[in-house]
């Protein structure tokens, strides 16, 4: 019976790590087309590595120490990277009082007495102006496709760290099935254009940059005012409000506790392919009842 053959495809997703919220999940799965994936920890394998450190007008491990005491209570993948690196180059990580995430901007606090704030270029650029030098020294690091943290402290910049994330090794694989089905596929991410286009060309997906996470929200409602039925899929940080608003909102591997409540669905072992491999499951189990 229907039912049936509903619980049948719900236990077949969980023992393959694809987790959906009951049956309406499922069903709707099925009918998606469009799929708009967060970048950092979901096309890409989310643990950057730090490449640079740049300082400016002090000594570059004092950066280093700046930033992993912001970033020392953060579950970033980009925090989880300067934390590695401050504790491969022994740098002090001091206290930082009133650590706090700004969604889709950076972490802000006081280390030292001494207010400081790491985040995205454009969001220091909404705090201070960045001045051409280090404008065009930061879009060089993108051009590699790197992402760059900047750092400002009382008087201003005070450096920058550039990081690296790959690509998930199934990402392009994965998205070619599901522009072979016809699916969209679209990358939203609050990483900069230069950095997004980069990796975006990689991939062979579009991507839309520089979003905060009500720009994303906006980006999924207006698909969804074109037509598309669209599921949103993303690490969670930074993301709940598009998780939301999207018709399926899917966590993928290990995502925050915030995700996984907003979320309908979850894929637990990382793989972009589980995304696709979940519409086909639940297109093969409405089939079934049809
Ligand atoms: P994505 O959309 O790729 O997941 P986020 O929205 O999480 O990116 O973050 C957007 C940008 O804000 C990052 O590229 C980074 O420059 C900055 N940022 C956000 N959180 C942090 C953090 N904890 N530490 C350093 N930089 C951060
Ligand atoms: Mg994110």
């Amino acid at each position: 019976s229907t039912p049936a053959a509903i619980a049948a495809g719900l236990s077949a997703g969980a023992r393959r790590g694809l987790l959906m919220k009951g049956g309406v999940v499922l069903e709707t799965l099925g009918r998606i087309t469009a799929v708009a994936f967060d970048k950092t920890g979901t096309l890409t394998a989310g643990k950057p590595v730090v490449t640079d450190i740049v300082a400016v007008g002090r000594p570059v491990r004092d950066v280093l120490s700046l930033a992993a005491a912001l970033e020392k209570g953060s579950s970033h993948p980009l925090a989880l990277a300067i934390l590695d690196r401050a504790k491969t180059d022994k740098a002090p990580v001091p206290p930082a009082f009133d650590a706090n995430a700004v969604p889709g901007e950076g972490v802000e606090g006081k280390v030292g007495g001494e207010p400081v704030f790491l985040g995205s270029p454009q969001a220091a650029g909404r705090r201070v102006s960045l001045g051409d030098e280090q404008g065009a020294a930061i879009a060089a690091l993108n051009a590699e496709g790197k992402t760059v943290s900047v750092l400002l402290a009382r008087n201003g910049v005070a450096g920058y760290i550039a990081m690296r994330d790959e690509a998930r090794p199934d990402a392009c694989d994965a998205l070619a099935a599901m522009k072979a089905d016809g699916i969209r596929a679209v990358m939203l991410t609050g990483d900069n254009r230069t950095t997004a286009e980069a990796v975006a060309a990689g991939l062979g997906i579009e991507a839309r940059a520089e979003l905060l996470p009500q720009d994303k929200q906006r980006i999924v409602r207006e698909l969804q005012s074109e037509g598309f039925k669209v599921a949103k899929v993303g690490d969670g940080i930074n993301d709940a409000p598009a998780l939301a608003a999207a018709d399926i909102g899917i966590a993928m591997g290990g995502g925050t506790d915030v995700a996984l409540e907003t979320a309908d669905a979850a894929v637990l072992h990382g793989r972009v392919r589980d995304v696709p491999d979940m519409i086909a499951l639940s297109k093969a189990t409405m089939g079934n009842i049809r």
